[in-house]
């Protein structure tokens, strides 16, 4: 019997149904739509933790896909393996015209979709690919002079003048979903199937409180307060769309918008700049910092056992959560950096491991920023005082005590370093790698 012939479209980090641009454009094909999901082994491989929350949240969105498509009469079609392989599987079972799926502008992610895009096209399948994690990509943001900008203010003033209702208009896919394919369900692997274990973890809600956005500028740096919207692990994975949350921030408030900005500005930054993916220093110069690197130090700051409190109920909040409040982030970072001397790429290395909502160009960027060597970066000889950050943003110590029960015994340590001999070693530092510019 002939196949029939179908489009596939091919979720990664767009794990929803609606308002989706590429599962949109598939839907509209004129054939009938299957949707596919690959656990890639290049990337599972590389988690040691087999009780990975980030993992557990892709399951979770499958299912929640799966759940809707079985009840109006398809499926996702779920595989574990490596994409390459997975690939051929699925030219053998299915006579595949056309492919869709969304940007994604990571460097694993570039080369494996040149690799399919390379494969697609010699069995003839047109690859079709949108921009569906950000506002604007690419070369949609460039200086009057035609080049990226590096500074996020002009960006994103330049990214406001450019919005109109087109860039924000949710795609309207409910009104395609008679298109997928009817078929009965394709099993859904178990997360031990994929060599993975239930955290029990509770996932931050999808819900978007108008009030808190409101309250947004007055709250947001208190991380004592629930007053930043913890969707961060949803626009990581897709599971709600960047263009739904512009509209609310267009409506509501500007202050929040220029976050979802960053964001854009980020992803930007890594598609112009891609030597960030190689390690390296954003500011070449920066590159020649000699680091202390002391590995008990560092086991220290990962514990959260440096003896300064904010620092450290920080540090438990990301062990024990997977998430850690944008101010923390901040101020832990340039801890590790500037007070301990460590070189920001561990202190990158660990936050993606522990992130929930790991993003290697916000991470990059976040840390890059706290190093001074980034592209619109605290410049290099700002270094956040702890006691001071605390008395500011934490002045019940309500955040600290949440963390840190021990705080007033003999159990928790003496301060690591004392902060005035730190300030003084770092700016030697680096007062001593930029001269050799
Ligand atoms: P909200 O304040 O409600 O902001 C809304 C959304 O805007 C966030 O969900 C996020 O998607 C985006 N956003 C906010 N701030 C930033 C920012 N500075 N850069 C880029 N996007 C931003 N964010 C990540 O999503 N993944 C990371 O891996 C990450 N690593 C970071 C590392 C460091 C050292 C620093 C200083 C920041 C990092 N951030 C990262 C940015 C920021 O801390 C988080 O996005 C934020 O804390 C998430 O909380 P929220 O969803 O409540 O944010």
């Amino acid at each position: 019997m002939m196949k029939e012939k179908i489009a596939i479209f091919w979720y990664r980090r767009d794990l929803r149904l609606d308002d989706n641009a590429g599962l949109y454009h598939a839907l509209k094909s004129g054939y009938k739509v299957l949707p596919i999901f690959i656990f890639d082994t290049n990337i599972l491989d590389m988690l040691e933790n087999k009780k990975d929350q980030r993992v557990e949240f892709i399951h979770q969105a499958l299912d929640d896909i799966q759940t809707k498509l079985v009840a109006f009469g398809s499926s996702l079609f779920v595989k574990y393996g490596n994409p390459t392989d997975i690939w051929q599987k699925i030219f053998s079972e299915f006579d595949i015209a056309e492919v869709y799926t969304n940007h994604d502008y990571e460097k694993y992610a570039i080369e494996r979709d040149q690799a399919i895009g390379a494969m697609l096209n010699a069995k003839g399948i047109a690859f079709y690919t949108f921009k569906d994690q950000v506002i604007f990509e690419k070369k949609e943001i460039l200086s009057g002079a035609g080049t990226p900008y590096t500074v996020f203010t002009p960006y994103s003033r330049k990214w406001k003048e450019t919005l109109n209702d087109f860039y924000l208009k949710s795609y309207p896919n409910e009104a395609y979903f008679h298109n997928f394919i009817k078929t009965n369900p394709y099993p859904l692997p178990a997360l031990e199937d994929i060599g993975f274990e239930l955290t029990g973890f509770q996932f931050p809600k999808k819900d978007i409180s108008e009030q808190l956005i409101h309250n947004y500028d007055e709250v947001r740096d208190f991380p004592s307060i629930l007053g930043t919207s913890r969707l961060s692990v949803h626009l990581r994975f897709g599971t709600i769309s960047v263009r739904k949350l512009a509209q609310v921030g267009v409506k509501l408030n500007e202050k929040w918008l220029n976050e979802l900005i960053w964001r854009d500005f980020y992803m930007n930054i890594l598609f112009h700049f891609p030597h960030i993916s190689e390690g390296k220093s954003f500011r070449k110069e920066y590159d020649n910092i000699i680091w202390r690197n002391n590995e008990i130090e560092f086991g220290k700051w990962c514990e959260g056992k440096t003896g300064y409190p904010i620092v450290d109920a920080g540090m438990r909040e990301l062990n024990a959560t997977g998430f850690m409040h944008n101010r923390v982030r901040m101020i832990t970072a340039s801890f590790l950096i500037k007070h301990l001397l460590i070189d920001w790429r561990w202190g990158e290395a660990y936050f993606a491991e522990k992130l929930i909502d790991f993003d290697f160009s916000a991470n990059n960027g976040g840390w890059q920023w706290a190093s001074s060597s980034g592209c619109d970066a605290a410049p290099y000889f700002r270094i956040f005082n702890p006691t001071a950050q605390t008395q500011k943003f934490d002045p019940e110590l309500k955040y600290i005590k949440k963390w840190i029960p021990e705080l007033n015994s003999f159990d928790y340590p003496k301060p690591i370093v004392d902060h005035a001999f730190a300030r003084e070693r770092v700016l030697n530092a680096y007062k001593k790698a930029l001269e050799k510019k």
